[in-house]
Protein backbone atom coordinates (compact mmCIF):
# COMPACT_ATOMS: atom_id res chain seq x y z
CA UNK A 1 0.00 0.00 0.00
CA UNK A 2 1.06 3.36 -0.31
CA UNK A 3 2.83 4.55 2.23
CA UNK A 4 4.42 7.85 1.19
CA UNK A 5 2.13 10.36 -0.35
CA UNK A 6 4.36 11.93 -3.20
CA UNK A 7 2.26 14.59 -4.72
CA UNK A 8 1.69 14.18 -8.40
CA UNK A 9 1.25 18.03 -8.87
CA UNK A 10 2.59 21.79 -7.20
CA UNK A 11 0.85 24.27 -6.43
CA UNK A 12 0.29 27.46 -7.74
CA UNK A 13 -1.27 29.99 -5.53
CA UNK A 14 -1.91 29.74 -1.69
CA UNK A 15 -5.17 27.72 -0.96
CA UNK A 16 -7.74 30.10 0.44
CA UNK A 17 -6.24 33.01 -1.27
CA UNK A 18 -8.75 34.86 -3.95
CA UNK A 19 -6.92 36.01 -6.94
CA UNK A 20 -8.06 39.33 -7.76
CA UNK A 21 -9.89 40.66 -11.51
CA UNK A 22 -6.77 41.20 -13.02
CA UNK A 23 -4.59 38.77 -12.08
CA UNK A 24 -7.27 36.20 -13.21
CA UNK A 25 -7.73 38.24 -16.29
CA UNK A 26 -3.71 37.41 -16.95
CA UNK A 27 -4.03 33.99 -15.71
CA UNK A 28 -6.76 33.30 -18.47
CA UNK A 29 -4.81 35.29 -21.31
CA UNK A 30 -1.47 32.09 -19.80
CA UNK A 31 -4.07 29.77 -19.94
CA UNK A 32 -5.25 30.05 -23.93
CA UNK A 33 -1.55 30.41 -24.46
CA UNK A 34 -0.89 27.30 -22.79
CA UNK A 35 -3.35 25.54 -24.82
CA UNK A 36 -1.72 26.98 -27.66
CA UNK A 37 1.98 25.44 -26.46
CA UNK A 38 0.42 22.06 -25.93
CA UNK A 39 1.60 22.82 -21.82
CA UNK A 40 -1.40 20.68 -20.73
CA UNK A 41 -0.93 16.90 -20.46
CA UNK A 42 -3.22 13.75 -18.92
CA UNK A 43 -2.23 11.91 -16.09
CA UNK A 44 -4.43 8.55 -16.09
CA UNK A 45 -5.36 6.96 -12.95
CA UNK A 46 -6.61 2.89 -12.79
CA UNK A 47 -9.52 1.76 -11.86
CA UNK A 48 -10.06 -1.58 -10.65
CA UNK A 49 -12.24 -4.61 -9.75
CA UNK A 50 -11.23 -5.02 -5.74
CA UNK A 51 -12.06 -8.13 -5.89
CA UNK A 52 -10.88 -9.71 -8.48
CA UNK A 53 -7.43 -7.63 -8.77
CA UNK A 54 -8.70 -6.42 -12.33
CA UNK A 55 -8.12 -3.65 -14.03
CA UNK A 56 -11.00 -2.23 -15.44
CA UNK A 57 -10.35 1.14 -16.98
CA UNK A 58 -8.24 4.55 -16.73
CA UNK A 59 -10.12 8.07 -16.04
CA UNK A 60 -8.09 11.09 -17.61
CA UNK A 61 -6.44 14.18 -15.22
CA UNK A 62 -5.71 16.91 -16.51
CA UNK A 63 -3.11 18.71 -15.36
CA UNK A 64 -0.87 22.24 -16.77
CA UNK A 65 3.02 21.71 -17.39
CA UNK A 66 3.96 24.91 -16.47
CA UNK A 67 7.08 25.65 -17.58
CA UNK A 68 8.74 27.15 -14.41
CA UNK A 69 6.36 26.14 -11.53
CA UNK A 70 6.34 22.10 -12.64
CA UNK A 71 3.00 20.39 -13.30
CA UNK A 72 0.01 22.09 -11.64
CA UNK A 73 -3.25 20.12 -10.59
CA UNK A 74 -6.44 21.01 -12.12
CA UNK A 75 -8.06 22.93 -8.64
CA UNK A 76 -5.05 25.45 -9.73
CA UNK A 77 -6.46 26.44 -13.10
CA UNK A 78 -10.00 25.04 -13.46
CA UNK A 79 -12.26 27.56 -11.66
CA UNK A 80 -10.20 30.50 -13.45
CA UNK A 81 -11.47 28.85 -17.05
CA UNK A 82 -14.32 28.33 -16.10
CA UNK A 83 -17.63 30.32 -17.58
CA UNK A 84 -14.80 31.26 -20.71
CA UNK A 85 -14.76 30.20 -24.38
CA UNK A 86 -11.16 28.31 -22.91
CA UNK A 87 -13.27 25.95 -20.41
CA UNK A 88 -14.92 24.95 -23.91
CA UNK A 89 -11.79 24.58 -26.03
CA UNK A 90 -9.76 22.86 -23.15
CA UNK A 91 -12.94 19.89 -23.04
CA UNK A 92 -12.53 19.35 -26.38
CA UNK A 93 -8.51 18.79 -26.31
CA UNK A 94 -9.33 16.76 -23.71
CA UNK A 95 -11.61 14.19 -25.25
CA UNK A 96 -9.68 14.48 -28.41
CA UNK A 97 -5.97 13.65 -26.57
CA UNK A 98 -7.72 10.95 -25.00
CA UNK A 99 -8.87 8.64 -27.80
CA UNK A 100 -5.75 9.43 -29.44
CA UNK A 101 -4.34 7.48 -26.12
CA UNK A 102 -6.62 4.92 -26.64
CA UNK A 103 -5.05 4.63 -29.95
CA UNK A 104 -1.66 4.45 -28.77
CA UNK A 105 -2.23 1.74 -25.89
CA UNK A 106 -4.26 -0.16 -28.82
CA UNK A 107 -0.82 -0.40 -31.06
CA UNK A 108 0.52 -1.66 -27.73
CA UNK A 109 -1.96 -4.47 -27.21
CA UNK A 110 -3.95 -2.75 -24.53
CA UNK A 111 -7.64 -2.04 -24.37
CA UNK A 112 -8.17 0.38 -22.02
CA UNK A 113 -11.62 1.94 -21.57
CA UNK A 114 -10.62 5.37 -20.64
CA UNK A 115 -13.44 7.87 -18.66
CA UNK A 116 -12.92 11.71 -19.16
CA UNK A 117 -14.43 14.57 -16.87
CA UNK A 118 -16.78 17.31 -18.86
CA UNK A 119 -17.57 20.43 -17.64
CA UNK A 120 -21.36 21.64 -17.24
CA UNK A 121 -21.06 24.27 -19.90
CA UNK A 122 -19.19 22.34 -21.91
CA UNK A 123 -21.53 19.46 -22.08
CA UNK A 124 -24.63 21.70 -22.41
CA UNK A 125 -23.63 23.43 -25.51
CA UNK A 126 -24.89 23.20 -28.35
CA UNK A 127 -22.98 21.26 -31.25
CA UNK A 128 -21.54 19.00 -28.03
CA UNK A 129 -22.53 15.85 -29.29
CA UNK A 130 -21.85 16.43 -32.49
CA UNK A 131 -18.22 17.30 -31.95
CA UNK A 132 -18.24 14.10 -29.71
CA UNK A 133 -19.22 11.82 -32.99
CA UNK A 134 -16.60 14.06 -35.08
CA UNK A 135 -14.22 12.77 -32.83
CA UNK A 136 -15.36 8.98 -32.57
CA UNK A 137 -15.40 9.25 -36.15
CA UNK A 138 -11.59 10.18 -36.33
CA UNK A 139 -10.62 6.72 -34.25
CA UNK A 140 -12.68 3.97 -36.26
CA UNK A 141 -11.04 1.42 -34.98
CA UNK A 142 -11.91 2.43 -30.98
CA UNK A 143 -15.50 1.00 -29.91
CA UNK A 144 -17.73 3.97 -28.54
CA UNK A 145 -18.33 2.42 -25.62
CA UNK A 146 -14.25 2.22 -24.70
CA UNK A 147 -14.74 6.10 -24.08
CA UNK A 148 -16.50 6.78 -20.61
CA UNK A 149 -17.75 10.50 -20.23
CA UNK A 150 -17.93 11.56 -16.22
CA UNK A 151 -20.29 14.30 -15.29
CA UNK A 152 -20.64 15.82 -11.70
CA UNK A 153 -24.17 15.27 -10.34
CA UNK A 154 -24.68 18.81 -9.99
CA UNK A 155 -24.25 19.15 -13.84
CA UNK A 156 -27.37 16.67 -14.43
CA UNK A 157 -29.51 18.91 -12.18
CA UNK A 158 -28.30 23.03 -13.64
CA UNK A 159 -30.62 22.14 -16.56
CA UNK A 160 -32.04 18.81 -16.48
CA UNK A 161 -34.22 19.00 -19.77
CA UNK A 162 -31.32 19.87 -21.61
CA UNK A 163 -29.38 17.57 -19.84
CA UNK A 164 -31.53 14.43 -20.31
CA UNK A 165 -31.22 15.15 -23.96
CA UNK A 166 -27.72 15.65 -24.23
CA UNK A 167 -26.83 12.60 -22.43
CA UNK A 168 -29.63 10.38 -23.98
CA UNK A 169 -27.56 11.73 -27.11
CA UNK A 170 -24.29 10.52 -26.30
CA UNK A 171 -25.59 7.27 -25.33
CA UNK A 172 -26.80 6.78 -28.93
CA UNK A 173 -23.60 7.36 -30.12
CA UNK A 174 -22.47 4.20 -27.56
CA UNK A 175 -19.97 6.62 -25.16
CA UNK A 176 -20.50 5.37 -21.61
CA UNK A 177 -21.49 7.68 -19.02
CA UNK A 178 -20.82 8.45 -15.42
CA UNK A 179 -22.39 10.41 -12.42
CA UNK A 180 -18.94 11.99 -10.61
CA UNK A 181 -18.86 13.37 -7.16
CA UNK A 182 -21.98 11.14 -6.41
CA UNK A 183 -23.80 11.91 -3.43
CA UNK A 184 -22.66 15.86 -3.35
CA UNK A 185 -25.12 16.79 -5.75
CA UNK A 186 -29.37 16.28 -4.75
CA UNK A 187 -30.26 14.91 -7.46
CA UNK A 188 -34.05 13.54 -6.71
CA UNK A 189 -34.53 9.77 -7.23
CA UNK A 190 -37.27 10.66 -9.50
CA UNK A 191 -34.98 12.30 -11.72
CA UNK A 192 -32.04 9.77 -11.30
CA UNK A 193 -34.60 7.17 -12.33
CA UNK A 194 -34.85 8.94 -16.03
CA UNK A 195 -30.88 9.81 -16.11
CA UNK A 196 -29.16 7.18 -18.77
CA UNK A 197 -26.15 6.75 -16.72
CA UNK A 198 -24.20 3.73 -16.40
CA UNK A 199 -21.81 4.16 -13.55
CA UNK A 200 -22.02 6.22 -10.04
CA UNK A 201 -18.56 7.05 -9.00
CA UNK A 202 -19.24 7.51 -5.18
CA UNK A 203 -17.59 10.62 -4.06
CA UNK A 204 -13.95 10.44 -2.15
CA UNK A 205 -15.58 12.60 0.95
CA UNK A 206 -18.00 9.73 2.25
CA UNK A 207 -15.40 6.97 1.19
CA UNK A 208 -12.72 8.50 3.32
CA UNK A 209 -14.45 8.59 6.48
CA UNK A 210 -16.36 5.62 5.85
CA UNK A 211 -14.40 3.46 8.57
CA UNK A 212 -14.86 5.85 11.41
CA UNK A 213 -18.62 7.73 10.61
CA UNK A 214 -21.25 5.99 10.77
CA UNK A 215 -23.65 8.52 8.58
CA UNK A 216 -20.51 7.95 6.00
CA UNK A 217 -20.79 4.60 5.71
CA UNK A 218 -24.41 4.66 5.71
CA UNK A 219 -23.87 7.18 2.84
CA UNK A 220 -22.19 4.26 1.12
CA UNK A 221 -24.08 1.48 1.84
CA UNK A 222 -27.31 3.46 0.28
CA UNK A 223 -25.43 4.40 -2.75
CA UNK A 224 -24.65 0.89 -3.36
CA UNK A 225 -27.56 -0.49 -3.11
CA UNK A 226 -28.96 2.54 -4.98
CA UNK A 227 -26.63 1.55 -7.98
CA UNK A 228 -27.70 -2.27 -7.20
CA UNK A 229 -31.55 -2.00 -7.45
CA UNK A 230 -31.38 0.67 -10.54
CA UNK A 231 -29.05 -1.88 -12.54
CA UNK A 232 -26.21 0.68 -12.03
CA UNK A 233 -22.64 -0.06 -11.72
CA UNK A 234 -21.05 1.75 -8.88
CA UNK A 235 -17.13 2.71 -8.14
CA UNK A 236 -16.00 4.00 -4.55
CA UNK A 237 -13.63 6.91 -5.29
CA UNK A 238 -10.43 7.48 -2.66
CA UNK A 239 -10.03 4.35 -1.57
CA UNK A 240 -6.61 5.35 0.08
CA UNK A 241 -6.36 2.30 2.31
CA UNK A 242 -6.51 -1.75 2.34
CA UNK A 243 -9.09 -1.20 5.39
CA UNK A 244 -10.81 1.52 2.69
CA UNK A 245 -10.97 -1.54 0.07
CA UNK A 246 -12.55 -4.56 2.42
CA UNK A 247 -15.02 -2.58 3.84
CA UNK A 248 -16.12 -1.32 0.38
CA UNK A 249 -15.76 -5.30 -0.74
CA UNK A 250 -17.89 -6.01 2.29
CA UNK A 251 -20.68 -3.51 1.55
CA UNK A 252 -21.02 -5.18 -2.38
CA UNK A 253 -18.74 -2.44 -3.66
CA UNK A 254 -16.29 -4.15 -5.90
CA UNK A 255 -14.78 -1.25 -7.75
CA UNK A 256 -12.35 1.10 -6.70
CA UNK A 257 -10.39 3.99 -7.72
CA UNK A 258 -7.82 5.64 -5.12
CA UNK A 259 -4.39 6.78 -4.21
CA UNK A 260 -4.56 2.99 -2.14
CA UNK A 261 -4.49 1.54 -5.75
CA UNK A 262 -2.54 4.12 -8.19
CA UNK A 263 -1.94 7.65 -8.07
CA UNK A 264 -2.79 8.90 -11.37
CA UNK A 265 0.35 8.85 -13.64
CA UNK A 266 1.51 9.99 -17.24
CA UNK A 267 0.06 7.54 -19.74
CA UNK A 268 3.83 5.60 -20.39
CA UNK A 269 4.20 4.51 -17.16
CA UNK A 270 -0.13 2.90 -17.66
CA UNK A 271 1.22 -0.19 -19.73
CA UNK A 272 3.86 -1.38 -17.03
CA UNK A 273 1.23 -0.41 -14.25
CA UNK A 274 -1.31 -2.94 -15.84
CA UNK A 275 0.95 -5.89 -16.29
CA UNK A 276 1.82 -5.41 -12.61
CA UNK A 277 -1.29 -5.23 -10.99
CA UNK A 278 -2.58 -7.92 -12.85
CA UNK A 279 0.39 -10.08 -12.33
CA UNK A 280 0.37 -9.61 -8.53
CA UNK A 281 -3.27 -10.18 -8.15
CA UNK A 282 -4.17 -12.32 -5.51
CA UNK A 283 -7.50 -14.05 -5.39
CA UNK A 284 -8.11 -13.88 -1.63
CA UNK A 285 -7.02 -10.40 -1.19
CA UNK A 286 -8.10 -6.82 -2.61
CA UNK A 287 -4.45 -5.57 -4.60
CA UNK A 288 -2.66 -2.69 -3.63
CA UNK A 289 -0.26 -1.01 -5.53
CA UNK A 290 3.18 0.11 -4.10
CA UNK A 291 3.97 3.67 -4.52
CA UNK A 292 5.19 5.08 -8.30
P1 LIG B 1 -12.67 13.91 -10.05
O1 LIG B 1 -13.14 13.76 -11.44
O2 LIG B 1 -13.57 13.47 -8.96
O3 LIG B 1 -11.27 13.17 -10.02
C1 LIG B 1 -10.75 12.53 -8.90
C2 LIG B 1 -9.78 13.44 -8.15
O4 LIG B 1 -9.50 12.83 -6.91
C3 LIG B 1 -8.45 13.63 -8.84
O5 LIG B 1 -7.93 14.90 -8.45
C4 LIG B 1 -7.61 12.54 -8.19
O6 LIG B 1 -6.23 12.79 -8.24
C5 LIG B 1 -8.12 12.61 -6.79
N1 LIG B 1 -7.95 11.34 -6.08
C6 LIG B 1 -7.78 10.11 -6.60
N2 LIG B 1 -7.64 9.19 -5.64
C7 LIG B 1 -7.76 9.84 -4.47
C8 LIG B 1 -7.68 9.43 -3.10
O7 LIG B 1 -7.49 8.26 -2.77
N3 LIG B 1 -7.84 10.39 -2.15
C9 LIG B 1 -8.05 11.70 -2.49
N4 LIG B 1 -8.19 12.58 -1.50
N5 LIG B 1 -8.13 12.13 -3.78
C10 LIG B 1 -7.97 11.21 -4.75
P2 LIG B 1 -7.43 15.96 -9.53
O8 LIG B 1 -6.69 15.31 -10.63
O9 LIG B 1 -6.77 17.05 -8.77
O10 LIG B 1 -8.79 16.50 -10.14
C11 LIG B 1 -9.71 17.21 -9.37
C12 LIG B 1 -10.98 17.44 -10.13
O11 LIG B 1 -10.75 18.29 -11.25
C13 LIG B 1 -11.59 16.18 -10.72
O12 LIG B 1 -12.29 15.46 -9.74
C14 LIG B 1 -12.48 16.76 -11.80
O13 LIG B 1 -13.69 17.22 -11.25
C15 LIG B 1 -11.66 17.95 -12.25
N6 LIG B 1 -10.96 17.58 -13.49
C16 LIG B 1 -9.80 16.89 -13.64
N7 LIG B 1 -9.48 16.75 -14.94
C17 LIG B 1 -10.49 17.35 -15.63
C18 LIG B 1 -10.75 17.54 -17.03
O14 LIG B 1 -10.00 17.10 -17.92
N8 LIG B 1 -11.88 18.23 -17.35
C19 LIG B 1 -12.75 18.72 -16.39
N9 LIG B 1 -13.84 19.39 -16.79
N10 LIG B 1 -12.53 18.55 -15.09
C20 LIG B 1 -11.42 17.87 -14.70
MG1 LIG C 1 -13.97 12.32 -12.49
MG1 LIG D 1 -15.08 12.52 -8.34
MG1 LIG E 1 -14.11 15.55 -7.25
Amino acid sequence: LAKQRGRDCVQLFDAGVELSLQAKQELLRRLAQALEAREFVLHYQPKVDMLQGRPIGVEALVRWQHPERGMLAPGEFLPTIEGSELEVELGEWVIRSALQQIDSWRALGLDLPVAVNVSARHLLRPGFVRSLRDALAQHPAIAPDRLEIEIIESTAITDMHSALEVLTACRALGVRLALDDFGTGYASLAYFRRLPVDLLKIDHSFVRDMLTDADDRAIVLSVVHLAQSFGREVIAEGVETMEHAQALIDIGCHLGQGFGIARPMPPTHIPGWMSWYTASADTDAPSFAPPP
